[in-house]
């Protein structure tokens, strides 16, 4: 192990391995975190370590939208003021949160868990589909937008899901390219957001 962990004691150094485990986090933000902590009043940590357990045993997937939530099905899927002819795909749960925002949007939405990446040794197999095929099946869909990231990975997996979905009926979207290249659904702001829906484009292929 590196020097910045060996050289503190046996738990905190645990605490700064697993806090490099997280995204974004580099060994001096781990440090950082971990030495931030030992201060941190004890009660305070409790709080934050019974959080952490609470989101790994209340929170599951929606067994329709595969989206997180506490309640089967999510509250977006049993909303009855939502258009249930309209899915909106994406690749992340936090682009949900980013979609609700912008307010205009008002048919339900499905998570891919990640998006296809053969250099990452991800297939479609390794996402959702096969539970978005089943909703298609099962519920009347009209149009199925595609609201994968605008970037190398993302354009591909909605190529992938046009070719697949279409032949099945609904009318295949893509968010129409007002959102800057190479940036997440999840960042952009709202009115951006608004534009790319209401600009969302027929899927060629
Ligand atoms: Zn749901």
């Amino acid at each position: 192990m590196n020097g910045y962990v060996s050289s503190a004691a046996g738990p905190v150094a645990r605490l700064i391995e697993e806090f490099h485990k997280l995204p974004g986090i580099g060994p001096k933000s781990a440090q950082r975190l971990a030495y931030h902590l030992l201060r941190m009043p004890a009660a305070q940590a409790r709080t934050l370590a019974e959080a952490i357990v609470d989101v790994k045993e209340r929170i599951v997937l929606c067994s329709a939208c595969q989206n997180v939530t506490e309640i089967q099905p999510c509250r977006i899927c049993t909303d009855p003021g939502r258009e249930r002819s309209l899915i909106c795909v994406v690749e992340e749960p936090l682009d949900i949160l980013a979609l609700e925002r912008t307010g205009t949007y008002r048919g339900l939405y499905h998570v891919l868990h990640g998006v296809i990446s053969p250099m990452d040794g991800i297939g479609p197999e390794e996402l959702k589909v096969q539970e978005l095929l089943q909703r298609l099946r099962s519920d009347e869909v009209r149009e199925i937008i595609l609201a994968t990231n605008p970037n190398i990975e993302g354009d591909a997996t909605a190529m992938y899901l046009g070719r697949l979905l279409r032949p099945l009926g609904p009318r295949v979207t893509r968010l129409a390219r007002g959102l800057p290249v190479g940036g997440d659904v999840e960042y952009a702001d709202d009115i951006t957001l608004s534009r790319a829906l209401e600009g969302r484009q027929e899927v060629q292929g």
